[in-house]
């Protein structure tokens, strides 16, 4: 069986240091290893209108500011197919059907779902394309036959109901779709990294982002003032890593060869956690590195984001020809899931045969 790729992001600003460890770095880390037989990254901009319905200008001006960000940390058009949603029209059509198989109950269990209800006040009047987006989810994936995707944890639902879709259609209709899997980060603090505000996971709706493609003065700002444990009051005193958001970032970012470069007094991140719990290291020195380190990350990224900005007609051409290229195959998808449901009326000879003889004879 084919290894195939399907992930992407709504276009509801630029993307952050949150994307990057929860799914951006496995991705170009994946591209690049050859492993599979193809890629699919789609711009989510059908999905952000499920909750933005009132403001189609802000997913607009936010495609180019997420297809900049994809090609800045290494996604390449040669190797991943980069498309936007809205373009693939078989992808409502397969929402549709896909409708039948998925009970409002069942919608109603989505743990991220229900959190995401919260987060934006929609817990009186609920949009139905909202509250149905996991559904439209299984069409995207379903529809490149996805069998991996590579995403942060708030995912896993999402990935679990497509299983549940694909498995209820393959028994009802016959063997047509394949189910997928997620791949999780494989390190606890990038499955959900959280604000800068140390509260809930960073998000774009939050307000509690450090951007891709921010600049170092401001990045600096946002490390400094960072939330961490509220408890350590003078530098002797014995500090907290659990919940202290500065030890979680750098538990995302850091490498030992940072320690080297930037904190020669500790070869790696356990010497200088340990040296925290058990007090006499102040809040500012570990920001200090922490900031060295995002800086370290961020540099090369900013850079060809810099280079691509020069060159916007062809970040639309890629992304023109990905969706071009995306929509032939969600079509022959389609033209499956419709073959299977016998509502490939036109195209059965068998069907129209059978009529024609049934009423040859009255
Ligand atoms: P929005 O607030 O509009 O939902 P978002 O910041 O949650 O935006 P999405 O576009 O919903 O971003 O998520 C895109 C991908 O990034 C998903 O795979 C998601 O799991 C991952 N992701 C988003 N935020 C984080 C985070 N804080 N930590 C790890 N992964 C994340
Ligand atoms: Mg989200």
């Amino acid at each position: 069986m084919k290894k195939i790729i399907l992930t992407g992001d709504r276009p509801t600003g630029r993307l952050h240091v949150g994307h990057y460890v929860g799914s951006l770095r496995r991705r170009v880390e994946l591209q690049n290893s050859g492993e599979f037989d193809d890629i699919y990254i789609m711009i989510a901009d059908a999905q952000a209108l499920t909750d933005n319905a009132d403001n189609p200008d802000k997913v607009r001006e936010n495609i180019i500011e997420v297809a900049l960000d994809y090609l800045s940390v290494g996604l390449d058009p040669a190797k991943s197919v980069l498309f936007i949603q809205s373009y693939v029209q078989e992808l409502t059509e397969l929402t549709f059907y896909y409708s039948n198989l998925v009970t409002v109950s069942r919608l109603q269990r989505n743990p991220t779902v229900k959190t995401e209800i919260q987060m934006r006040n929609f817990e009186t009047s609920i949009p139905v394309g909202f509250f149905t987006y996991p559904i439209s989810q299984a069409a995207d994936i379903t529809a490149f036959k996805a069998t991996t995707v590579p995403a942060g944890e708030d995912q896993m639902p999402m990935v679990e109901q497509t299983r549940e879709i694909v498995r209820k259609f393959n028994q009802t209709y016959g063997e047509t779709l394949v189910e997928p899997e997620i791949l999780l980060p494989d390190n606890d603090a990038c499955m959900r990294l959280p604000g800068t505000d140390g509260k809930a996971k960073m998000s774009k709706s939050l307000g509690n982002c450090i951007y891709l493609s921010e600049d170092e003065t401001s990045v600096q700002k946002k490390v400094m003032s960072m939330y961490t444990d509220p408890n350590h009051i003078r530098v002797q005193d014995p500090g907290q890593i659990e919940g202290n958001t500065v030890f979680t970032y750098l538990d995302a970012f850091c490498k030992d060869e940072y320690f080297a470069e930037y904190l020669p007094d500790y070869a790696n991140l356990d010497e200088l956690k340990a040296h925290y719990q058990r007090g006499g290291l102040g809040d500012v020195k570990v920001k200090r590195f922490l900031n060295a380190v995002l800086n370290e990350e961020l540099a090369p990224i900013r850079a060809r984001r810099k280079e691509y900005e020069k060159d916007i007609a062809y970040v639309y051409d890629v992304l023109k020809q990905g969706s071009e290229k995306a929509r032939a195959v969600a079509a022959q998808t389609l033209s499956e899931v419709k073959d299977a449901m016998r509502i490939n009326y036109f195209d059965d000879e068998e069907l129209i045969k059978k009529h024609i003889e049934k009423y040859q004879n009255e």
